[in-house]
C-alpha cells in the first residue's frame, strides 16, 4: 500500500468543497506540534508530503492526500490547540471538523496523535468526546517514543489505556511511534492496511 506513490490532491477549507468520498479514507489529528508531519511523512516514505515545521496552527485546512494509486484517501486534519489562534478562527475550523466527521461515510478511522511526553490532555479529551459522541471509530497513536524511556513508555502506555478503557468509539490498541527512528511505522502501516480488508 505504502510501497506505491503517495500524492496531495486537495485542500479545502470549506465543507461545500470536500473532494467527493471515493474508496476508504483515514484521517490523522492531533495537537499542533504533536510530530503529525513528521509521521506522515515516514509512514508515506515521503520527506515533504505533509509540511513540517510550518508554523504551528497555521494549517487549517483539511488536506487530502491519494496513497497507493486510489486505494486510499489519507486526510491530515488541521492541528488543534495552538494558543495563538483567534477564537473566531478556532470556531470556524472546529465547525469545519465537526461537519467533516459527521458527515463522511467513507470515513474508516481517525487516528489521534498524541505526544508520549504529554500524554491526553484536555484539548486531546474535548476532540475524544467528540469523535465518541459522532460514533466516528479512533485509534490513539502515541508519537515520539525516542523520547522516553522504557518504564516511561510503559506507563504511558498504561494511564493510556485506563483513558481509553471507556470510550466507545476507542479501539483499545495504541500504537507507540517515533518518527526519528521509525519505531511503530510498521505496526501503524499494518493497522492501515486491515481497515481496507475489513
Ligand atoms: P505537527 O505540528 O504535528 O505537524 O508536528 P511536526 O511533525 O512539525 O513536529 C513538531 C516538532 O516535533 C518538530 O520540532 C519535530 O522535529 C519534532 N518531532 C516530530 N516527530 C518527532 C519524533 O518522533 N521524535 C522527536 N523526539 N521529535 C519529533
Amino acid at each position: 500500500l505504502f510501497a506505491g506513490s503517495a500524492d496531495f490532491f486537495y485542500a479545502a477549507d470549506k465543507l461545500a468543497i470536500l473532494p467527493p468520498m471515493r474508496g476508504h479514507e483515514i484521517a490523522f489529528a492531533g495537537r499542533s506540534n504533536v510530530g503529525k508531519s513528521s509521521l506522515i511523512n515516514a509512514l508515506t516514505g515521503r520527506n515533504a508530503l505533509a509540511r513540517t515545521s510550518h508554523t504551528p496552527g497555521r494549517t487549517q485546512q483539511l488536506n487530502f492526500f491519494d496513497i497507493g494509486g486510489g486505494k486510499l484517501v489519507l486526510v491530515d486534519m488541521p492541528g488543534y490547540g495552538y494558543a495563538a489562534v483567534e477564537k473566531a478562527k478556532v470556531a470556524a475550523w472546529t465547525e469545519l471538523i465537526h461537519d467533516y466527521l459527521r458527515g463522511r461515510a467513507n470515513l474508516a478511522r481517525v487516528y489521534v496523535l498524541i505526544d508520549s511526553r504529554h500524554g491526553i490532555k484536555p484539548i486531546d479529551a474535548e476532540v475524544l468526546d467528540g469523535l465518541d459522541k459522532a460514533a466516528v471509530s479512533y485509534q490513539i497513536v502515541l508519537t515520539k517514543s525516542d523520547a522516553l524511556k522504557k518504564h516511561e513508555i510503559e506507563a504511558r502506555l498504561d494511564a493510556t489505556r485506563t483513558a481509553i478503557a471507556r470510550r466507545p468509539a476507542a479501539y483499545p490498541e495504541i500504537i507507540l511511534t517515533s518518527s526519528r527512528t521509525d519505531d511503530g511505522v510498521t505496526e501503524l502501516r499494518a493497522s492501515i492496511a486491515r481497515l481496507l480488508s475489513e
